[in-house]
């Protein structure tokens, strides 16, 4: 049986990036860039000014008291016709471009106009004003021909307003994946059904389709396909149109778990079936010449960790965001924990932001088909097999779920 890094690599290594598109910067939100991105512009473009107020030369205002002829004014969107003598200010706007000669700017709070009938004056009261003060340098933020954003970065807003100042309209990102979600058993009914005796609702169809759509990829519900070789088999066909297609249920080891048998009719070719691990253990993937393919244990819970950790690398090595594998991160338990366990558990926790870092609280969780505990969970903790009593604040290994609450 593979063990969790095991079946990670041998995701990856099966699963390439997938084809590039261009689309309108306005629809690349949470799109991943295909290609690097370097400026062509210097950031800011000019020497501008951080403030209202008033440019001048820094060495004029040494003391912090001036009074200065006020020659021109320059507002945002200008440039400044003259350029600045010694004893001269320039009426200055924030963001227009510092004047040629000016070295600093002082604030319209710590001055005062006179006008007299030959000319306008500037009184500075201050503290003393030195090169650079209240304006930033060309280039400061960036420069031509720095690498502002690697390929296979996720575009959040601010990487959007990044590639607007740069001019990028249009965009190389990856191709948005299609994933079909099919739910398998006998004793499932729709969402808007009442169970009848031993029935119960298709929950993880509606799960992982919000998984998929959570993990920016497109999601396609394709409803329940009966424990039977006949209706699996057909509705296998259909899915294996999606670039990903999600089972859930009948991958163990009972009579009627007929998935992995009829995947491998459809020609989907095993990779891997089963993993050491809780929960999830069942879980079967494979390839075939078009799809990827994922038979995930029925148990709500496995469902939503092996998503969580396999499919989701799946997606991101296919959406070509590097690195692909989860990326954990560790947190103190809040209080002492006994943890009973032959395989590495991921245990569903809280975790919170304390003063002295993060901590996380193992929820009452009582095992894989307890989806109910997950509900006031937002992560899950890795604990490695073997029995140990866990010590409040003992740092561990907490995987974040994705998805706002
Ligand atoms: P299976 O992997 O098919 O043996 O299913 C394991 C457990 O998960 C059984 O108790 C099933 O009833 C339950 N299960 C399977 N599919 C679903 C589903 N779509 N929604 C909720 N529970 C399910
Ligand atoms: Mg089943």
């Amino acid at each position: 049986m593979l063990t969790v890094v095991e079946a990670l690599d041998a995701i990856t290594s099966v699963v390439a990036p997938g084809p590039v598109e261009s689309v309108p910067l306005a629809e690349a939100l949470g799109r991943v860039l295909a290609e690097r991105v370097d400026s062509d512009i210097d950031s800011p473009p000019f020497d501008k000014s951080l403030m209202d107020g008033f440019a001048v030369r820094a060495t004029d205002v040494a003391t912090g008291t001036a009074r200065l002829v006020v020659v021109e004014e320059v507002t945002a969107g200008e440039v400044a016709e003259k350029s600045l003598e010694t004893g001269q200010a320039i009426q200055i706007m924030t963001g227009a471009p510092i004047p040629d000669g000016a070295d600093a700017v002082v604030r319209i709070e710590d001055t005062e106009v006179e006008i007299d009938q030959q000319q306008t004056l500037v009184r500075i009261d201050t503290r003393p004003v030195t090169t650079g003060q209240d304006m930033i340098q060309q280039g400061t933020s960036m420069r031509r021909g720095d690498t502002v954003m690697p390929a296979g970065r996720r575009l959040r807003p601010q990487e959007l307003g990044l590639l607007a100042e740069l001019g990028q309209h249009t965009l190389s990102v990856h191709r948005q994946v299609t994933v079909g979600v099919l739910a398998t058993g006998d004793e499932l009914v729709a969402i808007d059904r009442q169970p009848q005796a031993g029935q119960i609702r298709n929950s993880n169809e509606s799960m992982l389709a919000a998984q998929v759509r959570a993990s920016g990829a497109v999601a396609r519900e394709l409803g329940i396909a009966r424990d039977n070789p006949e209706d699996l088999a057909a509705k296998i066909r259909e899915g294996l149109d999606c670039d990903i297609l999600l089972l859930s249920g009948g991958v163990s080891a009972g009579r009627l778990d007929l998935v992995p048998e009829q995947l491998e009719a459809a020609g989907v070719t095993e990779v891997f079936h089963k993993v050491k691990l809780k929960p999830g253990k069942p879980l079967w993937f494979g390839t075939s010449k078009d799809a990827i393919v994922f038979g995930l244990p029925g148990n709500p819970v496995s469902s939503m960790v092996c998503f969580e950790l396999f499919v989701r690398t799946a997606l991101r090595r296919l959406a070509g965001t590097d690195p692909a594998t989860p990326c954990p991160t560790a947190a103190r338990l809040a209080c002492d924990f006994e943890f009973r366990g032959d395989r590495p558990t991921y245990f569903p926790g809280r975790l919170e932001n304390q003063p002295d870092g993060p901590r996380v609280t193992p929820v009452n969780w009582h095992g894989s088909s307890d989806l109910r505990s997950t509900a006031d969970a937002n992560s899950m903790i890795h604990f490695p097999a073997g029995n140990q009593l866990y010590q409040a604040r003992q740092w561990v290994e907490v995987h974040e779920w994705a998805g706002r609450a």
